[in-house]
């Protein structure tokens, strides 16, 4: 008779309101044989509220690989586990991917409990396109880094979603503005689900002049949002980068870059930007 294996269950818990745990999450955190979570003691709370008595262990950033083990073998022995994190889905952001992999990998059954999410809560009520859009999580932490991370998806056209804390989201808007331009529309979405809930609205230099002037905006958990980029019409791209390659060949980039936009009618540093991307310019800086 074929040995039972136990289910691994990745369980998605509230961002801020209790009140959004599913009933399908709930059952699930009763019925498993073991809870792994990020913080036992902020999981607790959760439990508690829900008068749930379900066992829990400690999974996280700390103790990823050597704790997956272990659960490894809890799910062989025919146990079941539920997998959450202090606040909405697993492994978004969070702890939890060493594990899935490796359950994977044994050929376990994974099955997720879907529930709240800060990013897709923040991108369905935003107003900004939702066709398409880059998960970016967390920024870089320093000003250099993020804005030469911030050149490798500066051509993105779907919307950009960002977390990043009430503490750096000011700098971090600023470093945004400063490489993606000055006209795309940006949303800050602070303190979701929560009793403070706020969107603001604006481009990214003025939303990082609204955080850095009022205290309260830079309060608890936020999400920002970023307008892709929108080619900027005129000639086509290929047309562009072959006129920008002649010029750029005799001329200082930004030179080439303004010669060419008068000739094929794009945007002076959207092809500055462009030439910087393919390699034109070499040794010339961004301002
Ligand atoms: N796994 C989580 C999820 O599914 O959304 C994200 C965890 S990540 C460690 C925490 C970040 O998510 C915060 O710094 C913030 O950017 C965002 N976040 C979480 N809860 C939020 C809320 N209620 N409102 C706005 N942003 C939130």
């Amino acid at each position: 008779m074929e040995e039972r294996r136990g289910v691994l269950y990745v369980v998605a818990t509230p961002i801020g309101n209790l009140g959004d745990l599913s009933e399908r999450a709930r059952k699930t955190l009763t019925d498993v044989d073991l809870i792994a979570a990020e913080d036992t003691r902020q999981t607790r709370h959760l439990l508690e509220h829900c008068a749930i008595n379900t066992r829990l262990t400690a999974y996280h950033d700390h103790n990823e690989a050597r704790a997956a083990a272990g659960l490894i073998e809890t799910l062989e022995s025919g146990r079941s586990v539920a997998l959450v994190c202090d606040a909405g889905t697993p492994l978004i952001s969070d702890p939890g991917y060493d594990l899935v992999a490796a359950a994977r990998a044994k050929g376990l059954s994974v099955v997720p409990i879907p529930g709240a999410n800060a990013a897709i809560c923040a991108l369905s009520a935003a107003g900004l396109p939702s066709d398409r859009f880059l998960f970016l999580g967390f920024p870089p932490r320093t000003s250099a880094a993020r804005r030469a991370w911030t050149q490798t998806f500066a051509r993105e056209p779907g919307t950009l979603v960002f977390y990043e804390s009430g503490r750096r989201a000011a700098a971090t808007l600023t470093d945004l503005a400063a490489v993606l331009g000055e006209t795309r529309r940006a949303v800050v979405a602070r303190e979701l689900t929560k009793r403070f809930e706020t969107f603001l609205f604006g481009t990214a230099r003025e939303l990082a002049g609204r955080l850095e002037t009022d205290d309260e905006q830079r309060l608890g958990e936020l999400v920002i949002l970023v307008e892709g980029w929108q080619d900027p019409g005129g000639a086509d791209q290929a047309e562009q980068e072959r006129v920008l390659r002649i010029l750029a060949a005799d001329l200082p980039l930004r030179q080439a870059a303004g010669l060419t936009a008068r000739l094929t009618g794009g945007r002076k540093n959207d092809l500055y930007r462009m030439g910087l991307d393919l390699g034109l310019g070499a040794g010339e800086r961004d301002p």
